[in-house]
């Protein structure tokens, strides 16, 4: 099972000593060694955690990177940036990139070239909008928003899906369950037959996970892992989620 986190714009150099401390005393022992945590943090705090995890199974990664390589694009970070510090992942259009930058796919398609080309791990967000869920238009616009991944330049992409309903996110709304393994079972049959992977993608549910409904999440079939937003900054949560 993989626990992300993503901690958006919040905390700070206490919270995430706190956050650290906790799951190393209190929930690496405790959950299974194929087990996965990884923290998406804001950037300023990556090299810091990178180094304050070193010699323990948590991994860190950043939220965004620049769509340039590098050069004049004041107060952007690369991908490179990112790997440079020891940060191993990257989440990829979250929905409110989308939204609030107007993240488009000819946009992802470069954000994906520079972190395959650091070697970092993707994280890449899908979800439908609350209207799009209504007018049946969900699927649609999750293989739109799948496609820029079939392109044959990701063949070796190293990346994982997180399915996030944007009506989930942070409101206390979460899909059916049986809903949630449909949509998941049709992210891994969409991706496995437009491209030439030859293993199932590993799909994370991400929206109002908490320690109340994780349990019936992670036992569906088609959930690997959860991407946790508002309960992620909350270390009893957090820990409750992974245990
Ligand atoms: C998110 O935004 O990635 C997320 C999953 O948020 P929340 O858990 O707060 O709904």
């Amino acid at each position: 099972m993989i626990y992300a986190a993503n901690w958006k714009m919040n905390g700070n150099t206490r919270l995430i000593n706190h956050m650290l401390s906790e799951i190393k005393l209190e929930v690496i022992p405790y959950i299974s060694k194929s087990s996965e945590i990884i923290l998406c943090l804001p950037s300023i705090f990556l090299g810091g955690a990178v180094i304050s995890c070193k010699n323990t199974p948590i991994q860190v990664g950043a939220q965004d990177c620049s769509s340039h390589k590098d050069g004049a694009y004041t107060g952007e970070i690369s991908a490179a940036m990112i790997s440079d510090v020891g940060s191993e992942w990257l989440i990829l259009g979250h929905s409110e990139r989308r939204q609030y930058h107007k993240e488009n796919n000819p946009l992802l398609y470069e954000k994906l070239l520079l972190a395959q080309a650091a070697g970092l791990k993707v994280i890449f967000c899908v979800g439908e909008t609350y209207e799009q869920y209504l007018n049946g238009t969900a699927k649609e616009i999750l293989v739109e928003q799948l496609s820029v991944l079939f392109d044959p330049s990701f063949i070796n992409l190293n990346f994982i899906i997180a399915y996030e309903p944007v009506w989930a996110i942070g409101t206390g709304l979460v899909p059916e369950l049986e809903d949630i393994n449909l949509i998941h079972q049709f992210i891994k049959s969409s991706i496995f037959e437009k491209t030439e992977r030859k293993s199932n993608v590993l799909v994370l549910y991400g929206g109002s996970v908490s320690p109340e409904n994780v349990k019936q999440i992670k036992s569906l079939s088609n959930v690997d892992g959860v991407l946790v937003g508002g309960a992620s900054l909350d270390p009893e949560k957090f820990k409750q989620i992974c245990l």
